[in-house]
């Protein structure tokens, strides 16, 4: 007999004797409001769960044997999918991921903004050999491919030999299980490229099924323009394209939320399946050096650069730095507050801050409060808007700890963008489909027993920009692949989650 002659029949065997007095034992979640990610009105049924699988969803009676759980008349909905994350920095040493798992999110989509772990199969196989609490999935980053093909000598077009390089290299992280092709067109090596090399990239993807998320080429001034861009790699490539983190991030396009769904509609009703996420803050977080990228020539003498950062994209009050490197007396504090404290003005604090982070090797972080909350809440509207925190486990904005609580408390409940059971859709099922994730995103027989359970009337962020690092308050329990991981607010220290590959559905 072979081996797996002999595995199968142990398994029979085994199988044999759980199922004697009926089968294998589960557990029954009892005395749920059942949101199930479909869209669809809540629903007083019992969920059974047997190992990682959903079994049965109706008005069951728990089978003898199995373990049954009271939901006390909470929400029970699918575990939420952070389409947008950068939660797998620190994740391995971190496993608990408490940041996560306490806002009830189960999935995180990691390799964005053009950078993910490479090679992707070490960081799958770390990640199987010693799992976290949660699932993880992820993009195969194109400044991260761009990088390995180009090395330091990036500030230029790549060549046809290195495109090609970057396609071969694309192509094995798709087969290693990337989801499709991630872009950061506002960071280097990634902002060199033409737009001609993304296309050619993702038609590498799309012969792969996969798709193509972007944080486009300018957030601010060359807005409009940028999405364009992504329209056209959708049209081009033929894939479904993503706008991640999507925001009107400066005060000239304040107030232009339908300017910017009326432009996606269009392109959604001509062919091109463009779709966003979204997180709900009003500021963006980024390294203090980005804002060097804006000055002409990036040189921070040309004081126009500052004029513009201080008048047309942000303010001198907007601009905050949690943990300036070179100067820690100004933590916490915005560029008002230090030019303050200097005697100077803001541009030339601004200019003169900048120049010390450089020096000191920067590595600040800054956060830069951009949108307005009218812009948020019509884009998050959109119907094919979902959520993605862009937080780390221990970053410096509160959307690590917070996303999908703030969402569901502030902004489904408090300020009521969308129902309850719309606001679960987009955060779960759609949030799946979007990211091109199989079996997962639905309380239905057959798909992974992802599940949190909530109060829809407490659940809230707790987490602010003065103390980034609260864990979120009226999330219950969180299942992932059927384990417990969250119970009472607490990690539990299991780890069942999951690596989950790209599966080669036809768009
Ligand atoms: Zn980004």
């Amino acid at each position: 007999m072979n081996r797996l002659a002999v595995a199968w029949l142990s398994w029979m065997l085994a199988a044999t004797c759980a199922w004697a007095d009926g089968g294998p034992s589960g557990i029954v979640i009892v005395n749920a409001r059942v949101i199930d990610g479909s869209g669809g009105p809540s629903r007083s049924v019992n969920v059974r769960i047997v190992g990682e699988r959903i079994t049965a969803v109706g008005e069951l009676e728990p089978p003898a044997g199995d373990t049954v759980m009271d939901a006390g008349g909470l929400v029970l909905a699918p575990g939420f999918i952070d389409a947008h994350s950068h939660h797998e920095i620190g994740l391995l040493e971190a496993p608990d991921a408490l940041a996560v798992v306490s806002q009830g999110v189960t999935t995180v989509v990691v390799g964005q903004d053009g950078g993910h772990p490479y090679p992707l199969a070490a960081f799958f196989a770390r990640f199987e050999a010693s799992p976290a609490s949660i699932n993880v999935a992820s993009f195969a980053g194109h400044g991260t491919i761009r990088g390995q093909v180009m090395g330091d000598d990036f500030r230029r077009p790549a060549t046809p030999q290195e495109l090609s390089r970057m396609q071969t290299m694309l192509a094995s992280e798709l087969e290693a299980g990337a989801l499709g092709l991630s872009s950061g067109l506002e960071y280097d090596p990634g902002s060199y490229s033409v737009p001609a090399e993304l296309v050619e990239l993702a038609r590498v993807a799309a012969a792969q099924g996969g798709r193509y998320l972007s944080h486009i080429r300018s957030e601010d001034q060359y807005f409009w323009e940028a999405v364009d861009e992504v329209i056209n790699i959708g049209r081009e490539a033929g894939l479904p394209v993503q706008v991640t983190h999507i925001k009107l991030a400066m005060t000239r396009w304040w107030g232009q939320a339908d300017r910017l769904k009326s432009k996606l509609d269009a392109a959604r009703a001509s062919g091109v399946d463009i779709t966003a996420d979204i997180y709900p803050y009003t500021a963006w977080n980024s390294d203090f050096s980005w804002l060097v990228t804006l000055f002409p020539e990036r040189d921070l003498d040309r004081r126009e650069g500052a004029d513009y950062i201080l008048q047309d994209m942000l303010s001198p009050e907007g601009i905050l730095l949690p943990d300036f490197r070179p100067e820690p007396a100004y933590d916490g504090l915005t560029i008002a507050q230090i030019a303050e404290i200097r005697g100077s003005d803001p541009a030339t604090t601004l200019v003169e801050l900048l120049k010390a982070d450089a020096e000191a090797g920067g590595g600040s972080p800054m956060l830069g409060f951009a949108m307005s909350e009218p812009d948020i809440e019509a884009i998050m509207a959109w119907p094919h808007t979902v959520i993605g925190s862009d937080g780390e486990l221990a970053g410096s904005h509160p959307r690590g700890y917070g996303a999908f609580s703030r969402y569901l408390g502030h902004y489904i409940r408090e300020r009521g963008v969308l129902s309850l059971e719309e606001g679960v859709r987009r955060i779960s099922a759609l949030s799946a489909r979007q990211a091109g994730i199989a079996d997962r995103g639905l309380i239905a027989p057959g798909y992974y027993a992802d599940l949190v359970l909530f109060d829809p009337a407490r659940v809230a962020d707790r987490a602010t920009y003065e103390d980034p690092h609260q864990p979120s308050v009226g999330i219950a329990r969180v299942w992932v692949n059927g384990v417990l991981v969250l119970d009472g607010g607490q990690v539990t220290g299991n780890r069942p989650g999951a690596v989950i590959r790209h599966s080669r559905q036809p768009h």
